[in-house]
């Protein structure tokens, strides 16, 4: 079969690889690109094996043996460490990541499948994986009404489409214009920069963006760290902030199994329009060029059909 497969930083290949084995195989039917697959190519990533490796994680097709519509969520938790005893699956220390959704198939395990509500396409139960990491921020926040989102990619534009649902006030900060005006055909109020909020969540993934984010969260304030940085980033913090201000940070990862499917349920009930984050399909073959262009302009996930050719 045809698969993207993970060479070395930004060198990325389609080739003919041998099946998958597993225990389910699954026919891919939609993978979508997101800034994490941008940031596997460029930098390498924790979770990614070594090179060279399978890629791609946000992923929905059809059971081989079953024939059931189902999405195939990139990672099963232990079940035994003591995150998991506690609840947070989203920190297992021992997770299994299933990844490699740009290719014809992909074998999971059983417990990484959610079934797909009926009728929702394969390439919006695919974005049910970003979605569940934007549930998971969501969850992590507190319930001020007054809320700022510092990033307005798909993440940042999925946080907003939630709590703009339950009633809350959302700025999101952005420089690129073409952001800013999806973010405000979702009902947010645009900026390029944030200024005085109870609640802030950083999606940009970048050490200065985490330190702007801090600064924009008013006293006792919560911000809520979701972008991942490059590997070894660090970030310096004002202490008189944290201590004479009380701010709060949160780091917010990943998702839980129950939260893929609250997503799923939200992209199914029309909660959150999926159209909007939905950018081209394209081909396998397409991918490698798609993922070095220029992230300005639109926010929008590529849509991978890993059985179109050409
Ligand atoms: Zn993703
Ligand atoms: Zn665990």
């Amino acid at each position: 079969m045809r698969a993207a497969i993970l060479f070395g930083p930004e060198d990325l290949r389609v080739q003919q690889v041998p099946e998958p084995e597993g225990e389910v195989i699954v026919t891919v039917e939609a993978a979508t690109t997101c800034g994490t697959d941008v940031k596997m190519w460029r930098h390498g990533h924790r979770v990614l094996g070594p090179y060279p490796c399978p890629f791609g994680h946000e992923m929905a097709g059809v059971r081989t043996d079953t024939g059931e519509r189902v999405l195939v969520s990139d990672s099963v938790s232990c079940g035994r460490c003591p995150p998991c005893r506690a609840g947070r699956p989203q920190i297992c220390r021992d997770p299994t990541w299933v990844l490699g959704g740009f290719a014809e198939r992909i074998a999971a395990p059983a417990r990484a499948l959610h079934p797909i509500p009926g009728g929702l396409p394969a390439a919006a139960a695919a974005m049910a994986e970003p979605l569940a990491a934007a549930l998971h921020a969501v969850a992590r926040g507190t319930d001020d009404a007054d809320v700022g989102i510092l990033g307005g990619g798909p993440m940042g534009l999925m946080i907003a489409a939630l709590l703009i649902a339950r009633g809350r006030a959302v700025t999101v900060a952005e420089r690129h214009p073409e952001r800013r005006r999806q973010a405000e055909q979702l009902g947010a109020r645009a900026v390029t920069a944030l200024d005085g909020h109870a609640l802030v969540f950083e999606a940009v993934g970048r050490p200065e963006a985490w330190t702007a984010a801090l600064r924009a969260a008013r006293p006792g304030g919560v911000v809520v760290l979701v972008g991942g940085c490059p590997p070894g980033a660090e970030v310096t913090l004002p202490t008189g902030a944290l201590h004479y201000d009380e701010l709060e940070l949160r780091g917010a990862f990943h998702h839980s199994p129950s939260e893929v499917d609250a997503a799923l349920a939200a992209l199914a009930s029309g909660e959150v329009d999926w159209r909007v984050l939905a950018g081209e399909t394209i081909t396998l073959e397409q991918l490698p060029g798609a993922l070095a262009a220029p992230a300005g302009g639109r926010a929008r996930k590529w849509v991978v059909d890993p059985q179109a050719t050409g």
